[in-house]
């Protein structure tokens, strides 16, 4: 193995214990604790799973958490009167709603109503809308999309010019990653479902996004050497040795690429700390805009 591992869960602790450090401040200076209410819509087994970690989380640092569990059987107009109460409640700087939504859901009116000012996952359309528009600033930025800039630009420093690939064009993840790509002046090839060529098209890759969902597509012989490249797939592959009877692993055939490219992202332990310590910085960020 040839390439340097970025080590998520390192970095996401340093950024951690800096906004903890800042909410001591915060608080020693006489300010309330950041808080961020948390609404999870049914029994998703995975969004309880990252609800519960987001909490456990916000603990940690300090941020206070409330949690609102809903059935899945619950109205789209109580739905969104609970965000319209978060809305107008101080104590609440940041409003996450877990996705996705049960089916039957509108989930564009319901990320709407979320104010701006305190849409700390970044999907209200207005944050997205500024995302993609040159000189407009969104107030925050999606987590696991900013958690991806962050390791770029700790590991490459400037992105300028250079050729980035981003499999994947979903609205949580690939599009505002090509998006912020575009902003940090890369030059970017969005890649999806129906794209052709895909190992040439990777090829050309200084950095590569892989953001798909499909277990270890990309192979060694796609990547080339000396690229960057940031796995944020999360797959369950059978695994009869685990005690689960699987085991997680990325979009990226981990081994074989760790041979060509010059950093490689692990999973788990890769991008998944950024987009928690992200969340954490965001609702930080939304209670000091709370103060302006
Ligand atoms: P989606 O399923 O919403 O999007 C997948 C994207 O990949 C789509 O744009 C799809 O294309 C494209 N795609 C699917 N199959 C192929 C293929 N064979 N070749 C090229 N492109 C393909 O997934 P998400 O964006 O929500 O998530 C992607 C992965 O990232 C998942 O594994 C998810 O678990 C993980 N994830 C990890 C997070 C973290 O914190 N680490 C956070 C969020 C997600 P099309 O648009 O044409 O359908």
């Amino acid at each position: 193995m040839t390439a340097k591992v970025i080590d998520g869960k390192v970095i996401g602790e340093q950024i951690r214990a800096e906004v903890a450090a800042e909410i001591e401040e915060r608080v020693r200076a006489g300010k309330p604790h950041p808080g961020l209410a948390t609404v999870l819509v049914g029994e998703n087994p995975a969004s309880q799973v990252y609800v519960r970690s987001k909490q456990k989380a916000c603990a940690e640092v300090g941020i206070e958490s409330f949690g609102y569990n809903l059935p899945a059987t619950t109205s789209q107009a109580d739905l969104e009167k609970l965000v319209a109460d978060l809305n107008a409640d101080p104590k609440v700087n940041g409003i996450l709603v877990q996705l996705p939504l049960p089916p039957g859901f509108d989930e564009e009116r319901v990320l709407s109503t979320i104010s701006v000012e305190k849409d700390v996952d970044g999907f209200h359309p207005i944050n997205i809308g500024r995302l993609a528009q040159k000189g407009r600033d969104p107030l925050f930025i999606p987590c696991t999309p900013a958690g991806v800039m962050y390791l770029l630009e700790h590991e490459l420093h400037s992105l300028e010019g250079l050729e980035a690939v981003v499999l994947g064009r979903s609205n949580i993840v690939g599009m505002p990653v090509a998006l912020l790509l575009v902003r940090a002046n890369a030059t970017v090839t969005i890649c999806h479902s129906r794209s052709k060529d895909l190992k040439e098209i990777v090829r050309r890759a200084d950095l590569l996004v892989a953001a798909v969902g499909k277990a270890e597509m990309v192979k060694g012989d796609w990547v080339k050497p000396g690229c960057v490249v940031i796995d944020v797939g999360i797959n369950r592959v059978e695994d009869a040795s685990k005690p689960r009877g699987y085991r997680l692993t990325g979009d990226v055939a981990y081994d074989e690429v760790a041979e060509v490219a010059r950093a490689i992202t692990p999973v788990p332990g890769g991008v998944g700390p950024l987009t928690i310590a992200m969340l954490l910085k965001n609702t930080l960020r939304a209670a000091n805009l709370a103060e302006k």
